[in-house]
């Protein structure tokens, strides 16, 4: 597994710090023995998790479409010190991934699902990770308190809903000039062009989306960025019931 993951940072021009890898191998076989008794993923052989979970989420890092307002600098990643909520989190993706490429991270994750949260709690302690929290909670709710709204410097979202109702689930954790990256497939343009209000609607605006290919595993991803520029609306996010029923 350190092999593919070594040869995948290069063809996505990351350079993780020493020991990433190996505490990504450590993470892989949690995961692996933790998904025998509790559903984690349907991703279980470690090729297939090093690719398609690890170096999947690893692309957040090399986000080909960063605007001037998230330039790397210093030699360092364009994450670094960044505060990163990651909504709907479930085994950790993207979130721990880039935690574990980019220390520096203060990150936060969200899943409505409390076995999966308090595992991530366990994982952070197993690979000695800090400035890392966990929230059981629901996403649109929590959004809502003082302490998470337009708060973060960019959020993170993979595999959990539709553009529109995605939007209102990420976006109003950003603070105004942060960033919202929806990680989605590359046949995902209909659904996003059907999201344009949304993000006019919660203080955003779209800036496309960026394709990679996925290292070795034969695939193209797309990432979807959105910048924050304003305040988050009184009244947003609504309750899951109307933003399933009625997206904006
Ligand atoms: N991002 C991970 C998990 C995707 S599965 C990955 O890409 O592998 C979707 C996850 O989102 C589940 O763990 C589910 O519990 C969580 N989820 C769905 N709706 C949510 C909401 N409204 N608030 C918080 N978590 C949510």
């Amino acid at each position: 597994m350190k092999d593919i993951l070594t040869h995948g940072f290069e063809e996505l021009r990351i350079t993780p710090p020493p020991g990433a890898a190996e505490k990504l191998c450590q993470y892989a076989e949690l995961l692996i023995r933790q998904n025998q008794v509790m559903n984690l993923t349907a991703i279980t052989e470690p090729e297939q998790v090093a690719r398609l979970h690890f170096l999947d989420s690893a692309a957040i890092l090399a986000w080909g479409a960063r605007p001037a307002g998230a330039a790397e600098h210093g030699g360092k990643s364009w994450l670094a010190g960044k505060a990163l909520v990651d909504v709907g989190t479930g085994a950790g993706f993207p979130g721990m991934v880039l935690k574990i490429l980019e220390p520096s991270l203060s990150l936060t994750l969200v899943d409505s699902l409390g076995k999966r949260v308090t595992w991530l709690e366990e994982v952070c302690k197993a690979l000695s990770l800090d400035g890392v929290r966990c929230f059981h909670g629901r996403a649109e709710e929590l959004a809502l308190e003082p302490e998470f709204r337009d708060g973060f410097d960019v959020a993170t979202s993979r595999a959990v809903a539709a553009f529109p109702a995605l939007c209102e689930l990420c976006l109003p954790y950003v603070r105004p000039g942060g960033y919202f990256l929806a990680m989605k497939s590359v046949e995902s343009g209909g659904e996003v062009d059907g999201g344009q209000n949304a993000v006019k609607r919660l203080g955003g605006k779209l800036l496309g989306g960026w394709d990679y290919p996925v290292p070795g595993a034969g695939i193209t991803h797309r990432i979807v960025g959105v910048e924050k520029l304003s305040l988050t609306p009184e009244g947003l996010p609504r309750s899951w019931g109307k933003i399933k029923k009625a997206p904006l």
